[in-house]
């Protein structure tokens, strides 16, 4: 069977067409993770389908990705997860969805790309469904644990349920995150979401001088179960009084309860009188301008972090990392070797921990000098090579299905 009498099959000149399919066009981390994958993907051809406009429609036309927009009605596209089986599946979301999947499907039946990705849980059941009823192989790229910690347990038992029936292959982004799953192991490839640094980022490192603050930094969307409350107090529990600083960077961006959240933690640095010593930056862009201004980088997720890009970007940029230990970050840090780990929301061990680095320079060093290593393993390369590999099994292996 040679690929060029194939209708829709790559030859060796032709790239891979790809519909990648998320529901949020914000720059939020799966979607962060989506960009870089398809920036290391040279041998694709990608269009993305947001359900929604926003700034990652912009920044991907940026770097040369076709995007389209094909709108989902908002009470759907905006549905918090934490309202998915709160008083069951909610019906018009169902209806929503279904409605949406069939639109998807004829969009995807005149675009006729060789395989669908999903990116988001959403995307992952509207998109499976859509591209099913279009007949193209369809990879679900899972990037959220399927656990009662993290969705209400019935959106689990459907989410787990329609994964195991729908698309061809399943990605997972650590093995945390696949041991949510119901499949058997082989059924689910784990591909670590891709991080590089700039060039420049070691060159950009501040050499700190005796006069500069000691900074202690956080990135990540301002949420509850990201934990800036934990590192808060453990900050004031261990320098009180002190000359330290610490600096939270991200945002609130999805629902009221994220702005409340925020809110809270302005009110927390007054009552623990470190108000003056906590710099709320905001969501940057610029992610390593502030790594390099920070000594320590400290990741407080409450439940296990599904991956989490934020360590290796720290490790990437030389910050010395400690982190709450289960999910992803077990699987990225070697506790004592290239990082600190501490039980989640124990925040007497993280005042100790930070305690410690804090007034052992040699430590710092040693943990960034393996961190730095460490973090290779998160290569832009690694990916795109375990991703090429699944996407030509799966087009090896639906090409005569889609002949006839
Ligand atoms: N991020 C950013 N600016 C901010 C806060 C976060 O660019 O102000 C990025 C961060 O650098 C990382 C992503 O958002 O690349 C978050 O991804 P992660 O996997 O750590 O967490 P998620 O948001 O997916 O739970």
């Amino acid at each position: 069977m040679t690929n060029d009498v194939l209708p829709n099959s790559p030859t060796p000149r032709q790239k891979m067409r790809v519909a990648y399919i998320d529901h949020v066009a914000q720059s939020s981390g799966a979607e962060i993770a989506l960009a870089r994958l398809i920036d290391a993907l040279h041998d694709v051809d990608p269009l993305v389908i947001l359900a929604e406009d926003g700034p990652l429609v912009a920044s991907l036309m940026a770097s040369g990705v076709s995007v389209e927009v094909l709108p989902m009605r908002e009470r759907t596209r905006d549905l918090r997860k934490d309202r998915v089986g709160s008083r069951g599946l909610p019906i018009a979301a169902l209806v929503d969805t279904t409605a949406y999947a069939f639109r998807l499907a004829r969009r995807l039946r005149a675009l006729r790309p060789d395989l669908v990705h999903t990116n988001s849980l959403k995307a992952g059941v509207y998109g499976s469904l859509a591209a099913r009823l279009a007949g193209v192989p369809v990879v679900w790229h899972l990037r959220d644990r399927l656990a009662a910690d993290y969705l209400r347990r019935p959106a689990v038992l459907v989410v787990r349920a329609l994964i195991a029936i729908l698309p061809n292959s399943v990605v997972v982004n650590s093995e945390a995150t696949r041991a949510t799953l119901w499949l058997r192991k082989t059924n689910a490839v784990v591909v670590y979401s891709p991080v590089s640094a700039p060039d420049d980022t070691q060159r950009a490192r501040r050499q700190r001088t005796r006069h500069d603050p000691f900074v202690i930094g956080m990135v990540g969307r301002i949420t509850r179960w990201k934990g800036q409350h934990v590192l808060l107090e453990a900050f004031a529990r261990a320098f009180p009084g002190g000359s330290e600083v610490v600096v939270v960077v991200g945002a609130p961006m999805f629902g009221a309860a994220e702005a409340g959240y925020a809110e809270e933690l302005r009110e927390m640095s007054r009552t623990w009188g470190i108000a003056d010593r906590v710099d709320f930056r905001g969501f940057r862009d610029d992610i390593w301008a502030e790594l390099s201004r920070m000594d320590i980088f400290v990741h407080a997720s409450m439940t296990p972090e599904p991956f989490g890009q934020v360590i290796v970007e720290a490790m990437l940029a030389g910050v010395p990392v400690i982190a709450s230990a289960g999910g992803g970050p077990s699987e990225i840090v070697t506790d004592a070797v290239d990082g600190l780990l501490y039980p989640a929301g124990d925040i007497d061990a993280l005042a100790e921990l930070l305690q410690r680095l804090r007034g052992d320079s040699r430590l710092r060093s040693q943990l960034r000098n393996n961190a730095r290593i460490r973090a290779e393993r998160f290569s832009p390369e690694a990916a795109a090579s375990s991703v090429m590999s699944l996407y030509g099994l799966l087009l090896a292996s639906s090409w005569p299905a889609r002949r006839m």
